[in-house]
């Protein structure tokens, strides 16, 4: 258990610390519920460097909750392309919908209210009714989560329920009543800064000399690592089919991976079938089309949270067929040059570089 005075001292030196260290970004700069949900939707998985422009942009084209939610789910998917994990901008779009018709058009203040959210958890509550609304309510997101293992000497897995639990407990207590938000702030903002994963720099933390961790010199051993499993990789073969200067894009179910997306059709490649031979079965079987395949024009690698793809792309020739469109949907014959109205995939952006070229 830690002593009361440990937690005012590690409170105060924190938030001192924070003051004249924290980084001036667009989202500290307003205490709007909403500019502060948006940021930390995007902060999810993401770096603060990737998200500031396209937070920025946003909240130009969305600046309200009213705004985000009449929108229509293709322009947000729009803004949000290159930024990944899309399913976070769908869940924000679908939340804004539910803000404006149970909530009277208010984000509301209440933890338990906030994650009845579509994409809203712990975290994000926590976030939004503490820096928002000054609620005493903890966060731990992986920065807190390295921070207190390495200050606690925590040495269970952190992923584990039991460990998680415990984590939050710990931030539950160390929450202060008055500006609760700046000091979860200030306690990311060390994990982001100073306590780095790898080999932190305890020399300028702020908080050394109340660390169990760097006490007994296990500072760089904690968090405990779970070994990674080796992700899979698949050949994934699409097609640029073109028919009287068009070519044929789908839009992906809204449920799974990177739904809502538009892409060029196609799939992955079965045991050794050749990629041509791929890409015809998979066109035929999909999309109920025939066609010619022609030359490759790009192939891409990218990976994914849990599986990684080399993606092989072709000129086609439409022969036959209208397309059916089985496992999208929609699909439209676009001209190349209107393809950047629609929002595509990291990878398909990058074979529509290589058309341009
Ligand atoms: S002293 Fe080192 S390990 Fe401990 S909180 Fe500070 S940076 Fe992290």
């Amino acid at each position: 258990m830690v002593s009361k005075d440990r937690i005012r001292r590690l409170r105060r030196v924190l938030v001192g610390w924070f003051a004249a260290n924290g980084r001036d970004l667009p989202w500290r700069r307003t205490r709007d519920p909403y500019a502060v949900w948006v940021s930390e939707v995007m902060l999810q998985q993401t770096q603060v460097e990737t998200v500031i422009p396209y937070y920025e942009r946003f909240m130009r084209r969305f600046p309200t909750v009213a705004v985000l939610a009449a929108a229509r789910l293709d322009a947000v998917l729009k803004c949000w392309e290159g930024l990944g994990y899309y399913g976070r901008a769908r869940n924000l779009h679908r939340a804004a919908g539910m803000v404006m018709s149970q909530f009277g058009g208010e984000i509301p203040g209440e933890r338990e209210a906030l994650l009845r959210l579509p994409g809203v958890g712990a975290y994000t509550a926590g976030a939004i009714a503490s820096i928002a609304f000054d609620r005493p309510e903890p966060i731990v997101d992986g920065n807190v989560m390295r921070v207190l293992c390495r200050l606690f000497r925590v040495h269970g897995d952190p992923r584990s329920g039991r460990t998680s639990r415990r984590l939050w407990e710990m931030a539950t207590v160390l929450v202060p009543r008055r500006c609760p938000g700046i000091f979860n702030q200030a306690l990311m903002e060390l994990g982001a800064l100073v306590c780095r994963p790898g080999e932190p720099d305890c020399g300028a933390c702020p908080v050394r000399r109340l660390c169990e961790g760097r006490r007994h010199g296990e500072q760089a051993r904690l968090p405990v690592r779970r070994l990674r499993k080796a992700i899979p990789k698949y050949t994934v073969v699409v097609g640029i089919v073109e028919k009287d200067g068009k070519v044929l894009i789908d839009r992906r179910p809204e449920g799974g991976l990177l739904g809502g997306l538009w892409e060029f059709p196609g799939g992955k490649r079965i045991g050794r079938e050749s990629l041509k031979a791929a890409l015809t079965r998979e066109l035929r079987e999909e999309m109920g089309i025939e066609v010619q395949v022609g030359p490759r024009v790009a192939v891409v690698d990218h990976a994914y949270s849990h599986f990684a793809i080399r993606l092989h792309a072709y000129r086609c020739q439409w022969l036959g067929g209208q397309p059916t469109g089985r496992s999208c949907t929609a699909w439209k014959w676009v001209r190349l040059k209107a393809l950047t109205r629609y929002a595509f995939p990291a990878a398909n952006r990058e074979v529509i570089v290589a058309l341009a070229k």
